[in-house]
């Protein structure tokens, strides 16, 4: 079985077609944590299997109560959503963008890059993101 999101994903490219970002000096580093991380996220999400309820042809009503499905389901949207989050970085890693805010342009704190190398927001800017898309997941895990 292939992983779906090979497709239109970019697991293959390589280090050499690195754009210069200005904020990144160790971009080849960046990509190689970038990477490791993804496929790390691809191989879970083929651990789990097709989770569809209509394709979902070795999963029988019995073996996986509603609550189990729900809870496996949050989790695979969840390594869907960091596995988008890393394509994007590796794309402005090709692009050179990579270190800067795709809301406002200013250059992401260092450290918050080192914590978390896909972020794609500065820190007033997720908060922003944080405060108006709240994930339904984390509202519920709350309550
Ligand atoms: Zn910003």
């Amino acid at each position: 079985m292939r992983c779906l999101i090979m497709d239109d994903g970019i697991l293959l490219q390589s280090v050499e077609g690195l754009g210069h970002s200005p904020f990144i000096a160790n971009a080849g580093e960046v990509w190689e944590v970038l990477q490791g991380e993804k496929e790390e996220v691809c191989r879970e999400l083929l651990a789990e299997g097709p989770l569809f309820h209509s394709e979902a042809s070795g999963l029988s009503e019995s073996e996986a109560s509603e609550n189990d499905r729900e809870i496996k389901w949050q989790h695979r949207v969840l390594l869907e959503v960091r596995l988008r989050k890393l394509n994007d970085a590796l794309d402005r890693l090709m692009d050179g963008g990579y270190g800067r805010c795709t809301d406002c342009g200013e250059e992401i704190d260092r450290k918050r890059l080192l914590a978390d190398p896909a972020a794609s927001l500065c820190i007033a800017c997720q908060g922003k993101a944080d405060g108006e898309n709240q994930i339904p997941y984390h509202v519920s895990a709350g309550q």
